[in-house]
């Protein structure tokens, strides 16, 4: 029997996780659920399985989680300090779930442990780049990706040299916007944008997918997971969803993951990991699907591609930046306050603004995202 955390069990990731968990109870033991605001739903998850402890990160709903578990033997506790302890408890395996920056610090609690840590939250790593990827080599824990390239990247690599790499290759679906002309993009709407053709996901995600800074966070994320350098990362337009990415040899063999567009899949992946588990998910069927397509990527219409990539070049402090910035700008787009368009030119603006020193610490990266998010909301208002 292994033992599981996750971080951010209401959510999208949350849901295909605990699902498969559902479906092999008898293997794993839940040591904490998380959740931002959503106190009912994560009581009901938190008596299902049999929580040890249920967490709300906002402290106005501890009350209401405290009502819905009264009797159930389940720790209750609210608040980010409280989202840190429940993280630091030492899980076999973490899910890391979280959207955005806000998950940083309990994943870095997590890696603190040293176990293993499942990792969706591609904003923690996107911000906190060199600082992460120390302390799992300091902690000696065990970094899976569950974001679907980024796991099939990690299966062509398995048992491969990376010295041996000549490229690797993201695939993007193009999102739902894939087609459209810039006069029509600048028109979008927030329910235009989270209808996305393939996947169904957290709305922050959706976002990003149909701005293409999906893509952007995932070469910083692949940048730091895979170190083969920059200039070895590709990306190409796939819009069928059904080869997750590829790997490149010297030798010109190219290696590729394939599946159905359905996150159980790598999170399967890894929580299985070195072994292999069922999932209930669909068989591949190609004959089905008829014809895979692939189209270079188009920067003028998505510049966050191309944002991402001199952010990663900078390196440093810049992609905490550029994630701030894109955070701020996805909620303001989400609340009808800025156009979709005015997304990716926000956070090009916010990086020519500032360019603090490389963070040394967690802390030198959340005072950069602090800041970084302030600059972004100036620009808001003033739009
Ligand atoms: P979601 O919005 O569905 O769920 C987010 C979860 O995080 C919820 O449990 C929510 O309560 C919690 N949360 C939100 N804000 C929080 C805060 N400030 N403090 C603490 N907890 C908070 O999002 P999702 O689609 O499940 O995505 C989660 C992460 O996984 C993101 O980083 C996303 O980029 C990544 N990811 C998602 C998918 C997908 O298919 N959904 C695929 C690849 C990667
Ligand atoms: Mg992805």
């Amino acid at each position: 029997m292994r033992s599981l955390t996750v971080l951010g069990a209401t959510g999208s990731i949350g849901a295909s996780t605990l699902d498969l968990i559902r479906r092999n109870r008898d293997e794993w033991r839940v040591v904490a659920l998380t959740a931002h605001s959503n106190a009912a739903e994560l009581a009901k998850l938190a008596r299902e399985f049999g929580a040890e402890v249920a967490v709300v990160a906002d402290e106005v709903h501890l009350p209401a989680l405290r009502e819905a578990l009264a009797g159930s033997g389940i720790e209750v506790a609210g608040g980010p300090a409280a989202l840190i302890e429940a993280a630091a408890r030492g899980a076999d395996v973490t899910v890391a779930a979280i959207v955005g920056c806000a998950g940083l610090a309990p994943t870095m609690a997590a890696i603190e442990q040293g176990g293993i840590i499942a990792l969706a939250n591609k904003e923690a790593l996107v911000s906190a780049g060199e600082v992460m990827m120390a302390a799992v080599a300091r902690h000696g824990a065990t970094l899976l990706p569950i974001d679907s390239e980024h796991n099939a990247i990690f299966q062509c690599l398995t048992g491969n040299d990376h010295a041996h790499v000549r490229w690797i290759t993201l695939t993007a679906s193009g999102g739902p916007f894939r087609d459209w002309s810039w006069e029509r993009l600048s028109a979008a709407t927030p329910a235009e944008a989270v209808r996305h053709p393939n996947w169904d996901m957290g709305a922050k995600i959706s976002v990003d997918s149909a701005t293409m800074f999906n893509k952007g966070l995932e070469l910083i994320e692949a940048y730091h997971l895979f170190p083969v350098g920059l200039d070895k990362l590709r990306i190409i337009v796939h819009p069928q969803s059904v080869v997750h990415s590829m790997v490149e040899y010297r030798d010109g063999s190219t290696l590729a993951q394939l599946g159905p567009s359905d996150m159980r899949v790598p999170i399967a992946s890894a929580l299985a990991w070195p072994a292999r588990m069922d999932t209930p998910c669909a068989p591949l069927d190609l004959a089905e699907i008829g014809e895979l397509t692939f189209r270079k990527p188009d920067e003028v219409r998505f510049p966050a591609t191309r944002l991402a990539r001199e952010a990663a070049q900078a390196g440093g402090a810049i992609p905490a930046v550029l994630n701030a910035a894109n955070e701020i700008a996805v909620a303001a787009f989400l609340g009808g306050q800025i156009s979709f368009t005015r997304i990716s030119a926000q956070v090009e603006d916010v990086l020519g603004s500032y360019a603090p020193p490389p963070p040394g610490s967690l802390s030198d990266v959340l005072d950069v995202d602090t800041e970084a998010r302030a600059r972004a909301r100036v620009l808001v208002t003033s739009t």
